[in-house]
């Protein structure tokens, strides 16, 4: 362990992450609190890191209130309809009630936004999404983190979070170790801000093989959001919640742009349009939720996979007729340009012109994330004004482990924030974050040297097992006294794709193969006490491996705890195949103790804050 030097950093506020969340939370860090010792770690690089790292053609959560274009209690009205009524609606409703000042921001900082010619707004791709040249978002962003940070740490994975030994529940920092120079580094922090994205490969992805990093999803995203909360015995919220999503076949292309913009539509390969067709068939599922507009993500997935299943696929997007318009062909290859440039070449390698081939549609494997139309994460304390006791102990987006505080992705239970929204939260948790500082809640903290260096032994322990186990390799990497992140993680994806409802079964799963599932988790878990590194690259694949796995299992707890299907397109339990309203209209919430690893689970009322309010004011 000696040659890896220790380095330790004591701050205010610890930023884990620098994404869109993570930048969000430096910067209003600052703004709070003026003389405080501020530190983001990100494990990439800020300039670059996270699901926005490539850019992005659409600003996804814009209310335009200036405009009297949408309202807070709008918003909230449509992120509970997509998520079939089960969302935080006092987080959500803070989150749009803040979000246009920072969309404001990013325009005074040099975001290129689009502008309605004749109106002068800004231009609308659809009712919550406006439009921007959006190639440079995230280094603009990190500018205004790097600005207001005493310091960023790029190339960091932290791994483990610190507790606090004089007080119980109480955070007390991070560790993690840099994937350069292979230090370890000792965070200690009076407030930590977890801000570190959704997983993906979790679920097997349909590209294996060299194609592997070829999903939706950031494919270094690795669910480091969750296990850190989940290790350290934090709740979290609607796991079960994952995403499927919808998109151009390969590429992964965003699909928004084309829908509302070019207006493009789809059809199944012989012309028809096969959402029609599923509509009995999912009202029996679902009853009156498919009647709801607009037609809830999941519901449009699930006409998607049906009619796949019956067998009239491929489904394709209808662009041919758009394409003619010389303007709209542009806009949509600009969509590509600015944000996922494969999609552009994987249609070049394929022959594909949009304007003469209709490309084809697929679904994907499910992600974990809670910003975008899903909202798995933890569960946090909402602000003062509006959450119900329940849903309030204290300091807005807390966890429940005192001074742990959460954003973006992170955040369970607040849907459809995306990437103004996530930057947006990360300011609110900041400021609640510093005003539990300014009240001294995080006095008397003691972290010993001890447990940082128990930790130490834990980060490293994969180099130490690859340098004594490759004696052993019997040939290529194979080798009986270890296994290699890749093995782990192809092993993990398989078992969460064919017993959790992934693409092997059509999402499909239920009670015995969750079972089973479980049990198959549990021995990987004890074989990843043997995972191998032989360099700090794969030092990092194996904690981003044993971070996957560690959300797996709750995952699998939460689809198993929810006896029904709330979201057939993102999953089927086939033993409840029907919506269960009169059981399961509530929220579902697990804790993993960390003394024993055993989850426990419970359900907790969903209140639907917004048309309550106003019914009350009404009568
Ligand atoms: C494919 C895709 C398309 C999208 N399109 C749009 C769109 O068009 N418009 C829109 O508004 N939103 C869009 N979104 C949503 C938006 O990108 C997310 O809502 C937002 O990025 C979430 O912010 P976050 O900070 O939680 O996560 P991220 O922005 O992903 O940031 C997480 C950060 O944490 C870092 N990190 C992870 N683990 C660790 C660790 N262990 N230690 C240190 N650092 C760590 C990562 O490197 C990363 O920088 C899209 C998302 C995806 C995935």
């Amino acid at each position: 362990m000696a040659k890896h030097k220790t380095h330790y950093e004591d701050c205010d506020v610890l930023v884990v992450g620098g994404g869109m969340a993570g930048t969000g939370a430096t910067f209003e860090a600052r703004h709070w609190g003026r003389d405080m010792k501020i530190i983001c770690v990100e494990k990439a690089n800020i300039d670059r890191s996270g699901a926005v790292a490539q850019g992005l053609y659409a600003i996804n959560c814009y209310m335009g209130m200036q405009w009297g274009e949408n309202q807070p209690e709008d918003h909230v009205r449509y992120a509970r309809n997509d998520l079939m009524g089960m969302v935080r609606e006092d987080l959500g409703y803070d989150m749009a009630r803040h979000v246009d000042s920072t969309v404001h921001m990013f325009d005074e900082w040099g975001l290129p936004m689009m502008k309605n010619e004749e109106t002068g707004r800004y231009l609308r791709e659809g009712k919550w999404q406006i439009m921007i040249h959006g190639e440079s978002y995230k280094p603009i962003v990190a500018e205004a983190a790097k600005k207001s940070a005493d310091k960023i740490y790029n190339r960091i994975m932290i791994t483990h979070l610190l507790m606090d030994e004089s007080q119980e529940n109480r955070v007390g920092g991070a560790v993690g170790f840099n994937m350069r120079t292979g230090d370890f580094h000792v965070f200690r922090a009076k407030a930590v801000i977890v801000a570190a994205g959704g997983a993906s490969h979790i679920f097997k992805p349909r590209a294996v093989g060299e194609g592997m990093g070829r999903t939706w999803y950031a494919p270094w995203s690795n669910g480091s959001a969750y296990a850190l909360p989940i290790a350290a015995g934090a709740k979290m919220t609607q796991m079960e919640n994952r995403i499927v999503l919808c998109r151009f076949k390969d590429g992964y292309g965003p699909v928004g742009a084309y829908f509302l913009h070019l207006k493009t539509y789809t059809q199944n390969a012989n012309g028809e349009n096969y959402e029609k067709k599923w509509y009995d068939q999912t009202k029996e599922l679902v009853g009156e939720y498919i009647d709801h507009h607009p037609t809830p993500t999941c519901l449009r997935n699930h006409a998607f996979i049906q009619e796949t299943m019956a067998g009239g696929g491929p489904i394709h997007m209808v662009t041919t007729e758009a394409f003619q318009d010389p303007h709209l062909e542009t806009v949509g290859w600009e969509n590509f340009l600015g944000m996922t440039v494969g999609q552009a070449v994987v249609w070049a390698s394929q022959n594909i012109d949009p304007k003469y081939t209709n490309p084809e549609l697929t679904t994907s494997e499910p992600y974990v994330m809670g910003s975008h139309a899903t909202c798995s994460g933890a569960w946090v304390s909402g602000p003062e004004d509006l959450s119900p006791p329940e849903y309030f102990w204290g300091y807005n987006r807390m966890l429940t482990i005192d001074g742990l505080f959460g954003a973006g992705d992170t955040v369970g239970g607040s849907a459809h924030k995306f990437s103004s929204g996530s930057f947006t939260e990360g300011r609110l948790a900041a400021k609640a974050a510093v005003k539990y500082i300014e009240d001294k809640k995080a006095e008397g903290l003691k972290v010993s040297d001890k447990q940082c260096e128990d930790f130490k032994t834990k980060v490293y322990k994969p180099l130490e097992t690859y340098t004594v186990a490759q004696n052993e390799i019997t040939g290529g990497t194979v080798s009986p006294s270890y296994i290699s992140p890749i093995q782990g993680l192809q092993r993990l994806q398989r078992i969460m794709d064919e017993y959790v409802g992934g693409i092997a079964t059509n999402y499909m799963t239920n009670a015995n193969m969750l079972k089973r599932g479980l049990e198959l988790l549990a021995w990987l878990e004890e074989d990843l006490e043997n995972v191998g590194a032989e360099d700090y690259h794969q030092l990092m694949r194996a904690w981003e491996l044993k971070h996957r796995a560690l959300t797996s299992q709750c995952v699998t707890e939460h689809t198993m705890f929810r006896e029904e299907t709330r979201w057939p397109g993102y999953y089927y339990r086939g033993d409840h195949m029907k919506l269960d309203d009169d059981n399961w209209h509530c929220l579902t919430v697990s804790r993993r103790d960390p003394k024993t690893g055993k989850f426990s689970m419970e359900k907790v009322p969903v209140y639907h804050i917004v048309d309550e309010n106003e019914k009350k004011k009404a009568s």
